[in-house]
């Protein structure tokens, strides 16, 4: 099998290998490990490969079933269990209908149970029976970070895969391919700090990468605004209509700091600073705090379901208010 996206985890990957040349894959997976060890990643070459058309080593990642199975829109891969609520008795059971209903392209059809733990006895009672007789083409994978909160019963009819953390080193190589562009001191810490927990790593990285990109377009606005270039921020704040609103919050977030940082410049509690906070600093106090009133509602509208489009126009209106 092809699995090298997973990372680590050799003698389980030469398992599942051995398997799918030899008598082929079972029809189902427990697969266990903490969060960010790779289940949902595991799981996902796995759906790939039962749906592959390929030909060859599965998954074969280029085919027109792993194509859609790895974006996550192949039409035979079910997945429940993945919105952060319990897996109810009705889930279970309507899984146990949808089996038995034929798959639409691929020879196979594949059930992802995230969080499997989450189902109750009566939920996991009724996908037991499908687990024992239900139609040769059904596959499950089913996920949990707690094994001990799936049945007995359910483990015995499974194959149980369970991922172990990475090495730091094997962290590091999967994070400097996946980050390229990012400064590999950073990459590297967040390879020391994650425990062998891939996952971890990647949302710490992600999550910085947002920060950055809020902080960038901030310092961009607010270079407009201290120059009282209004077309310019007009034209800004409509190239900010396609971000989503969290992202538009982590914006504010960044830019009041800048505001602050030029309101202490202005007060001589600190010196110096970027350029934009010293420009900004130019500007005068009264303007600074109207700008830091605007944002600070912009922030908590953000909250209210308001749209990215109105925020945008309301950020624009606002800021060209303040700077008057
Ligand atoms: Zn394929």
């Amino acid at each position: 099998m092809r699995l090298d996206t997973l990372a680590g985890n050799h003698a389980l990957k030469r398992q599942l290998s051995a398997q799918a040349e030899g008598r082929g894959l079972s029809h189902a997976y427990l697969i266990s490990g903490p969060a960010g060890s790779g289940k949902r990643t595991l799981a996902r070459l796995l759906s790939a490969a039962f749906v592959c058309t390929g030909g060859g080593e599965t998954p074969c990642g280029a085919c027109p079933g792993c194509k859609k199975a790895l974006a996550g829109i192949h039409p035979d891969i079910i997945t429940i269990g993945d919105d952060g609520k319990d897996i109810t008795v009705a889930q279970s059971r309507q899984i146990r209908s949808d089996a038995y209903i034929r798959p639409n392209e691929a020879d196979r059809k594949v059930y992802v149970v995230q969080n499997a733990q989450t189902m109750n006895a009566s939920a996991q009672n009724a996908l037991l029976k499908l687990l024992e007789e239900g139609p040769a083409y059904a596959a499950f994978l089913l996920l949990t970070d707690n094994p001990a909160g799936v049945l007995p019963t359910i483990r015995s009819r499974c194959e149980a895969l369970a991922l172990s953390p990475v090495t730091q080193a094997q962290a590091e190589e999967v994070l400097l391919s996946r980050f390229p562009d990012r400064d590999p001191g950073q990459v590297r810490s967040a390879a020391a700090d994650c425990g062998g927990l891939l996952g971890r790593a990647v949302a710490q990285l992600e999550g910085s990468q947002a920060g950055e990109e809020a902080r960038q377009a901030a310092g961009t606005l607010f270079s407009f605004w201290a120059k009282g270039d209004e077309l310019g921020m007009a034209q800004f704040c409509v190239s900010l209509e396609k971000w989503d609103r969290e992202a538009l919050t982590g914006l504010f977030d960044q830019a009041v700091t800048l505001l602050r940082d030029a309101l202490a410049l202005q007060t001589g509690a600190e010196a110096g600073g970027p350029p934009v906070v010293q420009a900004l600093a130019q500007r005068p106090r009264k303007a600074l705090l109207a700008a830091v009133g605007v944002l600070e509602s912009l922030r908590s509208a953000a909250g209210f379901n308001v749209g990215a489009g109105h925020l945008c126009g309301a950020l624009c209106a606002g800021l060209s208010q303040a700077g008057q």
